[in-house]
């Protein structure tokens, strides 16, 4: 982990916020390579969740909303983690989390057996709404941005006229208030996530619970995280929530541990039921067929952007020793992206800077692919350093413009570039104008 989280900051995916004064724990910023690969990350969640399908729609819902929205939902009474303090250093702890030695929990911080009992700690943050702070202006972040997705479920059904079986899908901010948020961003305060709420008849739930947990996984695989690092574990009924007719949670092999990347839940109909008695306004569904009413039931996947990047970031690092030309090895960072993932799908470079036509021509290369992805001009150091600092940053594919491409070695090869591969460090040569097409073929 301290290789990842090193590198990510040195190469800009990820920087502790507010840093100059101290950092703020549990809150995150994301760099300008950071920024890229999250992009790619949510656009391609939404191509495979909405795009590409028509029985799905999205939403933008807001991130504060009327305080009976989480009375309804129950995140104001429990929605909250078991905490305990510890009597000799002060820490606050998450009493579920706690390491045991004979038997007895202790202090992760300091070792010591003299803990308070545990209490529940609500994870909602608190706010004001309007110049008044009292009970009637509390409002409170969105935990969760599946909410917005339940209370505007009727105005999406109008909207959209779609039959059941059809879900809506959403990318949103939430905000925790995590006892101990930890594993870099593996557990922040302030994350993204990815949610799908996938309405449909009673009868259906559990098939469907099975078909997005498929689906989910073949996503999973699709950007890069290979099966043998997904694990599923299915949830016990004892320890799922009483309206959950089944959960899955799709975990993955971090360094620190197996942990849960996304849970995926059959909720029934407990949210929409919940939010038709507290409004007091009809959140039903008319079926044609049988001329009846009935409140939809529904299967939830979420998954946090933070934790999904994380993981890739994981699955990707890697080390190896290699040796150059003159025998010398070396070590070679590499982040092995998928090519569809990478910040930037394509380094550009010039062999020597100082040369004109072989500048001009890069810079024309540059031009040919921008727009259409992102691509890093590069005319400083030796090709090698240039290359390596593209390995560390993901780039699955370097071309270089050389003095073959401008025609100096004869007319054979003019208008043709190399093409590194990231991962095999092999090369091969392709005309220009075929470059686009190539590209385009792996990064989609
Ligand atoms: P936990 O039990 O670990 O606190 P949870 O089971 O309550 O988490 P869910 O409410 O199911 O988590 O959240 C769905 C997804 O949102 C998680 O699988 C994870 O990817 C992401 N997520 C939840 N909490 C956080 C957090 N504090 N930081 C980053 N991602 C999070």
């Amino acid at each position: 982990m301290e290789k990842i989280v090193s590198l990510c900051k040195r190469r800009g995916f990820v920087f502790q916020s507010s840093e100059i004064y101290g950092g703020l724990n549990g809150c995150w910023d994301y760099g300008p390579l950071g920024v890229e690969l999250r992009r790619n990350l949510k656009d391609f969640w939404w191509r495979r969740m909405v795009r590409e399908r028509d029985d799905i729609v999205g939403l933008d819902g807001s991130i504060l909303m009327n305080r009976q929205v989480w009375v309804a939902s129950g995140h104001e009474s429990t929605f909250s983690d078991p905490m305990v303090d510890c009597r000799n250093c002060k820490s606050r702890l998450r009493a579920d989390q706690l390491p045991e030695k004979n038997g007895q929990k202790q202090c992760p911080v300091c070792g010591s057996f003299d803990l308070t009992e545990p209490r529940a700690f609500n994870l909602m943050f608190k706010t004001f709404v309007g110049a008044t702070e009292d009970d009637s202006s509390i409002a409170y972040l969105r935990p969760e941005t599946a909410q917005a997705i339940f209370v505007q479920f009727r105005n999406v059904l109008e909207v959209s006229r779609k039959k059941l079986p059809f879900g809506i899908a959403q990318i949103g901010k939430a905000f925790r208030n995590e006892i101990n948020p930890r594993n870099f961003i593996f557990r922040s305060r302030e994350f993204e996530m990815m949610e799908l709420e996938y309405f449909c008849f009673p009868h259906q739930g559990l098939e469907l619970l099975e078909y997005w947990l498929k689906e989910r996984l073949r996503f999973f695989n699709d950007i890069g995280l290979s099966s043998d690092k997904l694990h599923v574990h299915s949830i016990p009924a004892e320890e799922r929530a009483h309206y959950s007719q089944g959960t899955y949670d799709i975990e993955f092999e971090f360094p620190f541990g197996i942990q849960e990347l996304e849970g995926i839940a059959y909720r029934t109909d407990f949210d929409l039921s919940q939010h038709q008695k507290f409004s007091g306004k009809p959140l039903d569904y008319f079926d044609e067929e049988t001329k009846s009413h009935l409140i939809p039931h529904v299967v939830e996947p979420s998954v946090g952007v933070d934790r999904a990047m994380l993981a890739l970031l994981c699955a990707a690092y890697d080390e190896e020793t290699v040796t150059d030309e003159k025998g010398k090895s070396e070590t070679r960072t590499v982040l092995r992206l998928h090519p569809r993932m990478a910040p930037i799908k394509c380094g550009v470079f010039p062999l020597l800077k100082n040369n004109e036509e072989l500048v001009k021509k890069a810079k024309e290369v540059v031009e040919m692919l921008r727009g259409e992805m992102s691509v890093f001009y590069d005319e400083t150091g030796a090709i090698g350093r240039r290359y390596r600092r593209q390995d560390e940053a993901g780039t699955p594919f370097g071309i270089t413009v050389d003095f073959d491409t401008i025609g100096e070695n004869g007319p054979a090869n003019r208008d043709t570039v190399t093409v590194r591969y990231r991962d095999s460090m092999e090369q091969k040569r392709l005309a220009i104008a075929d470059i686009p097409a190539f590209l385009r073929e792996q990064i989609t």
